[in-house]
């Protein structure tokens, strides 16, 4: 198996070059598949190394006018600040400005120009003398040939590139549409004499062509400036990551760059320091800023024995702490790759709008010489050939400006970009667009009792011993037992018997018993702890009604127990999260069904469910059967997200249309989840389903502003309006609604970025 890897593209100018360059890629031997975003401006292929190098991948869509980067993507442990790729774009971004800035002025004076005979219908300004239109008439021939040869370079290239390999982009279109109307031009100025007899020699369109790359180099350069800027989360978190640490080395303080600090490696963090790398505290305490990842914006109180991560910032305290996860394996560069693969990664919703974007050059192209033929021969007739050949002319460009299908390339990445990078900062991770393209339409949401609407730390309450042995002695074997199982529950009873200095004992055959509870050997006696459940299997009575009462408070009754004797109950009780109550509120206000899955008791179950609301309530149920549940949910039509702790209830995360791991703490492994909460913060759940529903709004909005102007755009340009009103859409306005397109777009997803969630 091949892994994906990601290249930066070199040269991409619209959605159509994704479409060429994936195509391109595709096609060549060794490729399996070839991924091409334009919004990222980068391409995810799987290539077999052995049939294919990267730089002859490089050199197939160089005669296209691309080229991959062909170093790695780059490694954010190793630096931090600009990446290479911003710095490329803000180069890049300059190239463009000063284009811009030279060919704005022409455009400026061309259409003052063009509009002089208007303006001198007001008495102060005075009519064109001959001299002044004949300086004109020698000054735009220039100005055009400068907007064209110069500015316009990439779309004459374009035109090149058409006739040599047959492949057409964007710019393509500009190219042929601005070429046909210089060249007209010229020719009609240099044979004016000989010409005067067929064509109306007195009209040229060089301030067309002129007025039309201004207007598309100016969208280009708007439409580059803002797709920076829809980008900066990623930006935004790389500059979290301290570019130094202080480290113990040799019993010194020293400061090295942060990619020689080392495993174990003690750091110490000052007040108001930048926490560099991911550890656990060993001296000293205080109050940490966590808010950049987590998006908690209170200071978390941190003591010995806690753990920091990369990128967060110091209050007033100061600590030692040890390094645990170093360069690429701490949080912050796992969060970075994680909304870097996840802003480039396509929504389903896109294919439409590249489906018709790979074919929509091609036609439009047809559909320009189609409406010029038509002019020529269906126009003369009325109009003379001379007119005709105007009226054709200026459709054609007309037609070749307004198609570019640049604003649908730009409607869907955007959009997932800055959503993306949005969730990045209130602590919500997405994987992929197609995770955050399915939460919108989620109608159910699973959530597990432990740890997500309680804090999943329970403490032992009380006891109630039921046979002759002593408490202590009972406690001691349960805890024994359960120094082994990863539940909460056994923590709770673990750390009651530290507390109390309750001695442990050595156990043997160990085992879990899946949703009931645990079993071991102490001294070759049998020993079970766990549910009732596990109670009934054993055959033992648990007097339901002693314990009735504490379960129907919402305590979790854990027996001890031989093979045919109880031991003791305990009453566990896990505190409700502070939060969880709003929580399900804001659920229920977007109209989603909350459900609770829990292996827990009947009782504590049903009380932790009214206290905060929930809809419905499955108890009893075993880790296997949670994914049965969600599959019946999903059978009566239900969209399901599924809220767990992520460990066992993976299966159940797998199986619901959106899997939401809560991660507790700042410990946190970024698993195959599609969607991660951050500090285990069920409030952010409602958030998280409203940023996807912002986010698809926006692009339905993009999507169908993208599509208007062209729908609009195309008829009026070719003139099937002209014969009925006398409408012909004018090529500067073309180019202006073109420019105008893909900025709107833009804007409308950075628009985004300022909805509160
Ligand atoms: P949940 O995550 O909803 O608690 P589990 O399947 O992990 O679901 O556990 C189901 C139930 O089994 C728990 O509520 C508890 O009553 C019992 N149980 C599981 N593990 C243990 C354990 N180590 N000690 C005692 N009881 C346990
Ligand atoms: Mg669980």
């Amino acid at each position: 198996m091949n892994a994906p890897q990601t290249f930066r593209i070199k040269g991409m100018h619209c959605a159509s070059c994704a479409g060429i360059i994936e195509k391109t890629l595709k096609q060549q031997i060794g490729v399996e598949s070839a991924e091409v975003n334009y919004g990222t401006e980068k391409a995810k292929v799987i290539f077999d190394g052995a049939k294919i190098g990267l730089v002859q991948l490089s050199k197939r869509i160089e005669p296209l006018g691309y080229s991959l980067v062909v170093e790695q993507m780059e490694d954010h442990s190793e630096h931090s600040g600009m990446s290479q790729s911003k710095s490329d774009k803000l180069a890049e971004l300059k190239g463009l400005k000063t284009k811009v800035l030279s060919v704005i002025p022409l455009a400026v004076i061309s259409i003052f120009v063009m509009g002089w005979d208007i303006l001198a219908q007001f008495e102060f300004v005075p009519m064109a003398t001959p001299a002044v239109t004949g300086l004109f008439r020698y000054l735009l021939p220039v100005f055009a040939t400068y907007a064209l040869f110069v500015v316009g370079q990439s779309y004459l290239a374009g035109v090149y590139r058409f006739l040599r390999y047959g492949k057409a982009n964007m710019d393509t279109l500009i190219g042929i549409g601005t070429l046909a109307a210089f060249i007209y031009s010229s020719v009609v100025m240099a044979f004016a004499e000989t010409l005067r007899p067929w064509l109306n020699v007195d009209v040229t369109y060089f301030d067309v062509a002129i007025v039309v790359i201004a207007f598309i180099t100016l969208g280009k350069y708007l439409e580059a400036r803002s797709k920076l800027k829809t980008g900066d989360a990623i930006e935004k978190l790389l500059n979290l990551q301290a570019k130094t640490a202080l480290v113990i080395r040799a019993g010194k303080e020293v400061e090295v760059p942060i990619a020689d600090v080392v495993h174990s490696d003690i750091l110490i963090v000052k007040p108001a320091g930048k926490i560099p790398v991911d550890g656990v505290i060993v001296s000293g305490s205080s109050y940490v800023d966590e808010a950049m990842i987590t998006g908690e914006p209170i200071p978390v109180a941190k003591n010995i024995g806690d753990s920091v991560v990369a990128g967060t910032l110091n209050t007033t305290g100061s600590f030692t702490f040890r390094a645990t996860k170093v360069g690429s394996e701490t949080l912050l560069a796992q969060i970075i790759n994680l909304v870097e693969e996840a802003q480039g990664s396509k929504a389903p919703i896109q294919a439409l709008a590249d489906k018709i974007s790979a074919v929509f050059v091609p036609i439009v192209l047809g559909l320009a010489s189609v409406s010029l033929g038509a002019w020529l021969v269906i126009g003369s007739q009325f109009l003379g050939f001379a007119q005709a050949l105007s009226y054709g002319l200026v459709s054609l460009v007309g037609i070749l400006v307004i198609a570019c299908p640049c604003a649908l390339g730009l409607a869907t990445p955007t959009a997932i970009i800055v959503g993306v990078g949005k969730g990045a900062r209130e602590g919500i991770l997405v994987k992929d667009a197609a995770t955050l393209e399915k939460l919108h339409k989620v109608t159910v949401v699973v959530v597990d009792k432990t740890g997500t609407i309680t804090k999943g730390k329970p403490e032992l309450i009380s006891t109630k011993l039921q046979v002759g042995v002593s408490e202590a002695e009972a406690i001691s074997i349960l805890a024994s037992l359960e120094t082994r199982s990863e539940h909460p529950i056994a923590h709770a009873i673990v750390s009651y018997a530290k507390e109390n200095n309750i001695e442990l004992q050595v156990t043997e055959q160990f085992s879990i018993i899946e949703g009931k509870g645990v079993r071991a050997t102490i001294n070759s006696v049998e020993y079970f702890a766990g549910n009732a459940r596990l109670a009934d299997d054993l055959g033992i009575a648990l007097d339901q009604t002693a314990i009735a009462q504490d379960t129907t408070e919402g305590k979790t009754p854990v027996m001890l127990a031989t093979r045919d004797k109880l031991l003791l109950v305990a009453m566990v009780a896990d505190a409700l999260k502070p939060e969880a109550k709003e929580a399900v509120e804001k659920l229920h206000q977007l109209g989603i069904k909350v459900v609770m899955l829990t292996g827990d008791d009947k009782n504590t179950a049903r009380y932790i469910a009214d206290q905060v609301g929930i809809d419905e309530v499955m108890a009893e149920v075993l880790p296997h059967d949670k994914l049965t549940k969600i599959r019946a949910l999903q059978a009566e039509g239900a969209i399901v997200a599924m809220a767990g702790d992520g460990v066992n209830d993976a299966p159940a995360l797998a199986q619901a249309d959106v899997g939401i791991a809560m991660s507790t703490g700042t410990d946190v492994a970024i698993e195959s989840a599609g969607i991660t909460l951050l500090h285990g913060d069920i409030s952010k759940l409602a958030k998280a389903i409203k940023l996807s529903k912002l986010t698809m709004r926006g692009i339905k909005q993009n999507l169908f502003w993208a599509f208007i102007y062209n729908i609009v755009g195309i008829p009026l340009a070719s003139g099937v309006f002209y014969p009925l009103f006398g409408w012909l859409l004018s090529p500067v306005f073309a180019g202006l609604a073109m420019a105008f397109s893909s900025v709107s777009v833009v804007s409308n997803s950075l628009r985004l970025k300022t909805k509160k969630l």
